[in-house]
């Protein structure tokens, strides 16, 4: 049977917030598919997950003081959700607080199997920074694949954020499929199509049989490399 790249398309829009969780056993039941969001202070998390829904609500309530905990989780379908991990970027919680958020992120991108990547955000103009290869050296050790959005694209003109592109891919080519790269902006939108082909690809992942199966579903992902969900021989 062929692969109908539009079968089983996510519709983003009816995402809704499900429940926070501050240790690997309140989240919900490891059996389902999901993608987590992590990024610095103002790296445009929110903004991301807002315009990826289409709504304005819903990344806000990360921000709302008791939802700033370890992992919140929202629900795009049936078993299908995104987790946002607000702890990591946010600064005003307590050295200790933070110690210990660690020791739970490390356990939940180690043991979490419903985990199928890790979307991490930087600001386009200030890529790599510590944060961000910390995440990137814990997911080579899970191993964890890992979606980099080179976030706030629209504040640079179209020679420099190609230049950034390039520049972020190069720094990181040692780490090979593990790690794909795109531009990325909440306010025009620039990167948004190749997003949601991402997530998709992560969610709901269509079982390849043919190369033109997989270039099929890549068209259809806004040309996302998803070599790495082609079915095994
Ligand atoms: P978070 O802390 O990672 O959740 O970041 P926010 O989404 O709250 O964004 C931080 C700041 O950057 C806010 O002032 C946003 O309006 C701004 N911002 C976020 N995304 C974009 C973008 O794509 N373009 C521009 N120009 N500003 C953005």
């Amino acid at each position: 049977m062929k692969a109908d790249p539009q079968a089983n398309r996510l519709d983003f829009t009816g995402t809704r917030f499900l429940q926070s969780a501050s240790t690997l056993s309140q989240c919900p039941q490891d059996n389902a598919d999901e993608v987590a969001f992590v990024g610095r202070s103002n790296a445009g998390k929110s903004s991301a997950i807002n315009t990826l829904t289409d709504q304005t609500k819903l990344a806000r309530t990360s921000k709302t003081p008791g939802r700033t905990q370890l992992l919140n989780f929202f629900q795009v379908a049936e078993g299908k959700f995104l987790v946002d991990l607000p702890g990591f970027g946010y600064a005003k919680v307590p050295p200790e607080v933070k110690a210990k958020w660690q020791k739970q992120l490390e356990a939940y991108l180690r043991e979490r199997k419903s985990l199928r990547g890790l979307v991490l955000l930087m600001d386009c103009r200030h890529p790599l920074k510590d944060f961000d290869r910390m995440m990137i050296e814990w997911c080579a050790q899970a191993p964890m694949s890992v979606h980099i959005l080179l976030t706030k694209s629209d504040k640079l003109k179209s020679g420099a954020k190609q230049k950034a592109l390039l520049e972020t891919r190069r720094a990181l080519a040692g780490y090979g499929d593990m790690i794909t790269i795109q531009l990325f902006s909440a306010l025009n939108h620039e990167g948004a199509g190749a997003l949601k082909g991402r997530l998709q690809s992560w969610l709901c992942p269509p079982v390849l049989e043919t190369d033109e199966e997989v270039e099929a579903v890549e068209a259809a992902s806004g040309n996302v490399n998803i070599e790495n969900i082609k079915s095994p021989n």
